[in-house]
């Protein structure tokens, strides 16, 4: 296992931030780390980075327990923090030479992760005249820089534009490749989109520790097709596993289906069958946003 938490706890004066987590983490999953604000996310992490210490419990990265050998488990850990924190003067490759010298970390491994993270246009540039995305490519190119096998992130897309959010999540699923990513976010769409697991935490307490394809099986799904011109109830009926309709005298439908498979490859057949064609097809997977809600509420 890359990551081993079992019965952490973790109070701050009287106040339990959390309680009693546990949870492993496989090399090269990529796990969301969700929670509402104050759930305990960034306690955790903190934690598993050696950087606080838990009331009671273990915690172990890379097999080295941290609590013992926080400095040796450290070099198996990057970690961009919640407000990455940069020094904003410097430039990006003066910035990152300097985290490098830290972890003794040579040229051509510099190079080599400016590569990696999209950085080449933009090393000469001041870390203050980059975007926020680009600023995160540098925190992440700081984490990255030893090569740890694990990578915690604490909420790295949060005041990102859509354009940034995109190119961050694409970056985390290329590191995913080769390292085990631990990332906290409060968006489930975030998740949906690019972890293999989910863990929600509210409170301090471990709410589910799931693999997503899991929490994504739902039986429910709901489709809003629009077809090219108005169509009979009798013939919409005509759908496999629909469970309920809703249709507003137009060409769109809303649909409800109790079906494990994804029902959008049916309804393309549905409209070939009857000489329809699809002007538009939005599937919503409401369960996973739902499931969110009803947890954390
Ligand atoms: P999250 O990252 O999920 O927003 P945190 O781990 O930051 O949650 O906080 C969990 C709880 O612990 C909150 O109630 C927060 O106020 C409290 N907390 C976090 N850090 C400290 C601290 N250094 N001192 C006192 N309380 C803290």
């Amino acid at each position: 296992m890359s990551i081993t938490v079992q019965s952490v706890s973790k109070s701050y004066g009287g106040q339990l931030a959390l309680d009693e987590i546990s949870f492993s983490a496989k090399q090269g999953e990529i796990i969301g780390f969700l929670g509402p604000n104050g759930a305990g996310k960034s306690t955790m992490m903190k934690i598993l980075i050696g950087y606080i210490l838990p009331n009671q419990g273990e915690v172990s990265v890379g097999g080295l327990d941290v609590l013992s050998n926080p400095t040796l488990a450290q070099h198996k850990i990057g970690y961009l923090p919640e407000q990455n924190p940069l020094y904003e003067d410097m430039y990006v490759r003066e910035y990152l030479s300097f985290c490098a010298a830290i972890f003794k970390v040579g040229k051509e491994r510099i190079k080599q992760v400016i590569e990696q993270v999209g950085l080449i246009l933009e090393v000469h540039k001041k870390i203050s005249q980059l975007s926020k995305g680009y600023q995160q490519r540098v925190g992440i190119a700081a984490a990255i820089l030893h090569d740890p096998q694990v990578l915690i992130l604490d909420e790295p897309t949060t005041g990102l534009d859509p354009n940034q959010l995109q190119e961050i999540r694409n970056l985390i699923k290329t590191l995913s490749k080769e390292k085990t990513i631990l990332f906290s976010t409060h968006i489930m769409q975030e998740v949906e989109a690019i972890c293999d697991r989910v863990i929600i935490i509210k409170k301090g307490k471990l709410m589910i520790d799931k693999p997503l394809i899991d929490l994504k099986e739902s039986k429910q799904q709901h489709i809003e097709v629009t077809f090219n011109y108005k169509i009979e109830e009798q013939l919409i009926q005509n759908l496999p596993y629909l469970k309920s309709f809703k249709n507003n005298f137009d060409m769109t439908w809303h649909l409800t289906f109790d079906a494990k498979e994804d029902m959008r490859a049916a309804i393309f057949d549905f409209a070939k069958e009857n000489g329809l064609k699809i002007l538009e097809l939005n599937s919503h997977n409401q369960r996973l946003e739902n499931l969110f809600k009803e947890i954390t509420a």
